[in-house]
């Protein structure tokens, strides 16, 4: 019997702990989080988390990387084949540095960047409060058509010749319509700045096809994570249009801001970018009819849900107002206790003294549909939300109903099929190779 001190024992309990409940009894509808496959799990595993490889492949600082080499020239070839490039760069750590990355090859201390509202759903590393102000760049907001949910393009246009900024930055993080990509790159190649689109939360919906590529629509550069409906492990992504832009980017990803890039992710980004290449398409279109399931639901259950007149979402996210039923952070709260994950977040139409109690939850249906959910789940589940919100019910008795129902889902659609002696010999093989060759 394995008997660990009591300090070892509360780690290992905790991590478990965590675990059960996350991954076995939890409704989870964070829009910016998702689930690995077995397969991509096992495998970033590997030894690779223990290795450096400083510079780009097959021309790195160290040695013992030639299958680090090989991976990654591998997991940048899939990638750039889903997003019909030949320009990948996967060594940021994260979608912020990715960003960074862009921001700092592209403009300099002093530039102008013309960014989407925060209130309308911008990232922070957009804001002057994160990267972007980190760097010296000015930010200034594009005008945002809550009637249209989107931005408003006339507007944009307009401020675009008129500031004449370094880097038009579209994509965000509350993001239930498709930005106008076309237009916003003419207007930003009139005046001679780039265009670069975050697509960190839909990078899934543009590898399966359900949304459509902003490389090809008009954008110079792509950055995003590696996580949200794109299922791989937590990383960064940079895609560019150009040879040029791609090399300008690696000149600053390192030295400046990445000195290992968290090797073993290749692995995982690499199996999660094939689980897209063959069911990237069945995923993303599942996805976007849960989404649109779901808010009608909850709709019907009596929630305030946004953009009803533009049919409430096109993406992963259903937005609710529950400003009428004690706010976003409440909600969040008692919804936790009901094991149903959400978060809150701040509408359009919040002011800034709002944002510990914003109006809103942002739901994101990417992870449950992973894990084979489909509209009738949706419906289960709003009604779950109407019980707790809505209704006032104690979060404790919703709780066990939802552990019941997320019995039904223990496997990860959407990923090959492994036998499960064969994910067990890849698992020996990772912790124990001295006992399987
Ligand atoms: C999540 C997010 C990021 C940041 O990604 P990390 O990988 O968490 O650093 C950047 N941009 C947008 C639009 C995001 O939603």
């Amino acid at each position: 019997m394995f008997n660990p001190p009591e300090d070892l024992k509360e780690v290992i309990d905790i991590v478990v702990k965590h675990t059960v409940w996350r991954k076995k009894e939890c409704i989870n509808l964070i829009a910016s989080e998702n689930v690995m496959s077995p397969l991509a799990m096992v495998l970033y595993l590997n030894d690779m988390m223990h290795r450096y490889a400083e510079g780009k492949p097959f021309k790195r600082f160290y040695q013992g990387l030639k299958y680090v080499d090989e991976l990654e020239v591998k997991a940048q070839k899939i990638m750039g084949e889903l997003l019909n490039t030949e320009y990948v760069e996967l060594r940021p750590i994260s979608g912020t540095i990715a960003n960074a990355t862009v921001f700092k090859a592209m403009a300099n201390y002093g530039d102008k960047a013309v960014v989407v509202p925060v209130q309308a759903g911008a990232h922070v590393s957009h804001t002057r409060y994160g990267t972007l102000g980190a760097l010296g760049i000015e930010q200034v907001e594009m005008p945002f058509s809550v009637e249209e949910w989107n931005i408003d393009v006339d507007g944009a246009v307009k401020l675009i010749e008129e500031v004449k900024p370094r880097l038009v930055i579209l994509g965000g993080s509350l993001y239930i319509f498709p930005h106008p990509v076309k237009e916003i790159a003419e207007a930003a190649h009139s005046v001679g700045a780039k265009l670069m689109y975050d697509a960190a939360h839909v990078l899934g919906l543009i590898v399966g096809k359900a949304w459509k590529n902003p490389l090809d629509e008009g954008a110079d550069i792509l950055t995003s994570s590696t996580h949200k409906t794109f299922p791989g492990p937590q990383g960064g992504l940079i895609a560019t249009r150009t040879k040029e832009d791609y090399k300008k980017v690696g000149k600053v990803v390192f030295p400046m801001f990445v000195s290992n890039h968290h090797l073993h992710r290749l692995a995982a980004t690499a199996v999660a970018g094939l689980e897209m290449k063959y069911f990237g398409r069945d995923y993303a279109s599942q996805i976007l009819r849960n989404a649109k399931a779901f808010a009608e639901a909850l709709a019907a259950e009596g929630f305030r849900v946004v953009a009803e007149n533009k049919g409430y979402t096109n993406s992963h996210q259903v937005i609710v107002d529950v400003k009428g039923h004690g706010g976003g952070a409440k909600n969040a709260q008692l919804l936790e206790e009901a094991n149903i994950i959400v978060n809150k977040n701040m509408l359009p139409w919040d002011r800034p003294e709002d944002i510990k109690n914003p109006s809103g939850l942002r739901l994101g249906v990417q992870e449950v549909t992973r894990w084979g959910m489909k509209e009738d789940e949706m419906r289960q589940i709003a009604e779950f939300m109407r019980m707790v919100v809505i209704d006032g019910k104690d979060p404790a008795e919703v709780r066990k109903k939802v552990i019941e129902f997320r019995k039904e889902f223990t496997k990860i659609h959407y990923g090959f099929d492994i036998p499960r002696e064969e994910e067990e010999r890849l698992f020996k093989i990772m912790l124990h190779p001295y006992e399987v060759f």
